[in-house]
């Protein structure tokens, strides 16, 4: 297959709390995991900042607890949304470094650097992680690294991948796709293979990481990757679970000293660490030591604890995954025993009994965890890298494909949506479409884009508008309207009035929240359950506009002094008093007129004007058959 790209291409998992980068290796026909200069397969996404210095990874981590205000994470949670953002409300208050909003609502994280004040978008926090990232990867390949593949969620919307890949742009990397982190780790286990031509095969990807937990329903047919449903918690991961090992501690130290460490936050974050540690051992063994020395006080804390102890610690938030597990199922009105494989992804589905629980759930499947978990999205994007760049010859011929999980459209005249591309359309896509003016001298037109399933387009989630100024001219005259969404599942949409030339486009960046899985499922049995209503809208609307033509085209007539001079004046006073009412119709608030008050008006409308205009057409034959014989 030719080289598409030049030089090595990477993966890159751009992971909440840790980041993870992978190469293909032809030689032993598998994606190698970089490890970093600490000797760590995976990275934390901290950034910090200093004095002296700025501190990325590891580094940044581990001296948190004595610069907490300058020590940046969970910048994923930031990256594409606005301050306002209902969804990072509580973070907001929780972390311990500054973020305030920029003239546009933007979050921007502000910090001491060197003396100084400084202020970083996400985006920057975010390019710095793979930065690291990139470095870790050229170290090891011993040679200059520009293309990466870099994994998202697949709930991310417009924005978010958008703000990724110019993370990646700020790094000094190419981006040569954007891919949803399910399908990076469906494809680490080559599991696209299973699927041929025309048999599907549906996987279940559970992703527990860090701080969040995501877990996604992937259908794979012809090489098509299609997230069939999506559920999750954006906050519940492996930093709950060291929290209640923390408590744990705090209370035995009380008792066995009689002393509350519980407000001394240098020694809860020594605890947390030892915590984590002792957490990660406890995937392979059944006691984890705990040992702090002097932690508060001069007192040294030694301890243990064993692996039930820990599940007993956390069994409600282990539950508490396996319901949301089963909510997708039915989400995606799926039986269990229809999945035919059950991928493990995030560091925390490493916990013996998250994998006993889900593995019960799913009656004893087998569960795909020979790569290791934190590990497989990073694989995957590698893969995923290769095929892109120098090609894998075992499935060089694989096109990956995602699809958008909402339909896109605009509004059009009377709010009714008006879909470009449709729920479930495999990326890469590009639609056109023609609209007209409806007014006369119209002197710009919006074009307003949606997502969603509803027919009435402002109950869809709006994702941005644009104007596009016009030309004077009577109404009809044609816009044409493209939708393209590119590879990476970013959209832009463009609009041009064809006589002029003139055009105009945007790149959607949506200004609200998240659009999770929970929202999209919403929108998608809302659409449902408002379909009847949807229509009876469309049809009132589309009986509107009716009218609304029919007198456009009325008072056309009327302006040709030829056919009024030949109309009677009662006829006259008539045409002229029902354009009135119809107009008065149309601008009241129509919410409370009924579809056939316009639908009978309507037909009023054409019976007046039509036998006006039949009397002249009749006088005027009659005229001329009269001159004819004459
Ligand atoms: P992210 O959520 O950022 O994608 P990961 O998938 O790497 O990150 O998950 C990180 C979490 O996994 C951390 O909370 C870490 O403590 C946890 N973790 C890593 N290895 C293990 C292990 N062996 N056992 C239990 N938890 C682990
Ligand atoms: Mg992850």
């Amino acid at each position: 297959m030719a080289k598409k790209y030049a030089g090595p291409a990477i993966g890159i998992d751009l992971g909440t709390t840790y980041s993870c980068v992978a190469v293909w290796q032809e030689q032993n026909n598998r994606a190698e995991i970089i490890h970093n200069d600490q000797g760590n397969r995976t990275t934390p996404s901290f950034v910090a900042f200093t004095d002296s210095q700025r501190l990325i990874g590891d580094a940044a981590k581990n001296q948190a607890a004595s610069n907490p205000a300058n020590t940046i994470f969970d910048a994923k949670r930031l990256i594409g949304r606005k301050y306002s953002d209902s969804v990072i409300k509580t973070d907001l208050q929780l972390w311990p470094f500054k973020v305030i909003a920029d003239t546009n609502d933007n979050p921007v994280i502000v910090v001491n650097f060197k003396d100084e004040e400084k202020r970083f978008v996400a985006e920057e926090i975010s390019s710095m992680i793979l930065t690291k990232m990139r470095e870790i990867a050229q170290k090891f390949l011993e040679t200059p690294v520009k293309n990466a593949v870099i994994t998202v969620p697949a709930y991310f919307n417009d924005s978010q991948r958008k703000a990724t890949k110019d993370a990646g742009s700020i790094a000094g990397l190419n981006v040569i796709r954007i891919i949803n982190e399910p399908t990076a780790a469906a494809l680490a286990y080559g599991l696209q293979k299973r699927a041929n031509c025309d048999e599907s095969k549906n996987i279940f990807i559970f992703d527990l990481g860090g701080g969040t937990f995501d877990v996604s329903l992937l259908t794979i047919k012809n090489n098509v990757f299609d997230v069939k449903a999506t559920a999750g918690d954006t906050h519940l991961g492996g930093e709950d679970f060291d929290h209640r090992m923390v408590n744990h501690f705090v209370k035995e130290f009380k008792r066995k000293h009689n002393k509350d460490i519980s407000g001394n936050s240098r020694a809860l974050r020594r605890l947390r660490t030892a915590c984590e540690r002792a957490k990660r051992t406890l995937s392979f063994d059944m006691e984890a030591i705990i040992d702090i020395d002097a932690i508060s006080e001069g007192i040294d804390f030694c301890s243990s604890i064993t692996r039930a102890k820990f599940e007993s610690l956390n069994v409600d938030l282990f539950e508490k995954c396996m319901e949301t597990v089963k909510s997708c199922l039915t989400d995606a009105k799926m039986q269990k025993n229809a999945v035919d494989d059950v991928v493990l992804v995030g560091g925390s589905s490493r916990i013996p009994k998250v994998q006993t629980l889900l593995q019960e759930f799913f009656n004893g499947k087998d569960l795909c965890l020979s790569i290791n978990p934190d590990e497989a999205v990073a694989y995957g994007a590698a893969v995923q890298a290769a095929l892109l760049g120098e090609g894998i010859k075992s499935v060089s011929n694989l096109v990956l494909r995602d699809v958008t999980p909402l339909s896109l459209g605009i509004s059009t005249k009377g709010d009714i949506m008006s879909v470009l591309i449709p729920r479930n359309s495999t990326i890469p896509v590009k639609k056109e479409q023609q609209y007209q003016t409806v007014e006369d001298d119209q002197p710009a037109v919006s074009i307003d884009v949606y997502e969603g399933e509803r027919e009435v387009a402002s109950e869809n989630n709006l994702l941005g508008l644009f104007t596009l100024s016009l030309p004077l001219a009577p109404r009809g005259l044609p816009v044409n309207v493209c939708f393209a969404i590119d590879a990476d599942g970013i959209l832009n949409v463009s609009a041009e009035e064809v006589t002029s030339g003139n055009k105009k486009d945007i790149t959607i960046t949506k200004d609200n929240g998240r659009l999770s899985t929970e929202e999209i499922e919403r929108m998608i049995q809302e659409a449902g359950k408002f379909k009847d209503e949807d229509k009876k809208f469309v049809k009132k609307v589309k009986a509107m506009n009716a009218v609304e033509d029919y007198i456009y085209n009325m008072r056309k007539v009327m302006k040709d002094d030829g056919i009024t001079s030949m109309l009677n004046s009662i006829d006259k006073m008539k045409i002229n008093s029902a354009m009135i009412k119809g107009k008065k119709l149309i601008d009241s608030n129509n919410q409370q007129q009924e579809t056939c008050v316009f639908v009978d008006f309507l037909r009023e409308l054409e019976s007046i004007f039509e036998s006006a205009l039949n009397k002249i057409n009749k006088g005027y034959c009659a005229e001329e058959s009269y001159s004819d014989s004459d």
